[in-house]
């Protein structure tokens, strides 16, 4: 059977994902409420703003339910404040910050500075032919792995030069750009799999 993946749409470009996940013949469901978290086979959290994404899960009493999932080993994906959500410890972030966890991983919030807080660039990207075009927004980076985790790609160039911008863990990934921007579904497919894998 078809797999269902939730997008967490309490604030951030849910749509986006979305159109990405339809474009590739998943359903798609936008998940405000657990009912809908439910029916969910894995959820993309997105990009937004990480501390208001965490309060307004929390207003919406969907923030347990999710690391309870999570805990259950529901796949998950994380696009920029989605890889902070799924981050186990944050570098700078706000003093009552909560994340939802599950990726052994360190973030550092806004780390490429005010200076240069939007930029695109291509990568490597493990297992794909071709450089994946990634744009960057007010973004993490990946300060330290734990053992389980995979670096799936680095930065290449500039003063931020092999800072790990996409990892995997088991079934969790996350990237510190927007895969959901620009037509390129192939970070989309490999979730996709992940989840079918994990069905
Ligand atoms: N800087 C944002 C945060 O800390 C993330 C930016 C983004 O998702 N584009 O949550």
């Amino acid at each position: 059977m078809n797999s269902t993946i939730g997008v967490l749409a309490v604030q951030g470009d849910v749509r986006e994902h979305v159109r990405m996940l339809d474009g590739l013949g998943v359903r798609a469901t936008t998940v405000r409420r657990t009912a809908e978290l439910d029916a969910c086979d894995g959820l993309v959290i997105p990009g937004g703003e990480s501390t208001t994404m965490a309060k307004l899960a929390r207003t919406f009493d969907l923030f347990e339910p999710i690391r309870h999932r999570l805990k259950e080993g529901m796949p998950a994906f994380g696009t920029c404040a989605g890889m902070i959500m799924l981050a186990d410890r944050i570098e700078d972030g706000t003093a009552d910050q909560e994340t939802l966890g599950g990726l052994d991983i360190t973030v550092r919030r806004n780390a490429f500075g005010r200076q240069v807080d939007s930029f695109e660039g291509d990568l490597v990207f493990a297992g794909f032919d071709d450089p994946v075009h990634a744009i960057f927004i007010r973004a993490p980076w990946v300060e330290a792995i734990g053992p389980g985790v995979e670096a799936l790609a680095r930065v290449e160039r500039g003063e931020a030069a092999g800072r790990i911008v996409a990892v995997r863990q088991g079934s969790l990934m996350a990237t510190s750009f927007h895969p959901e921007v620009g037509g390129d579904s192939r970070v989309h497919r490999l979730f996709v799999d992940l989840v079918s894998e994990a069905k």
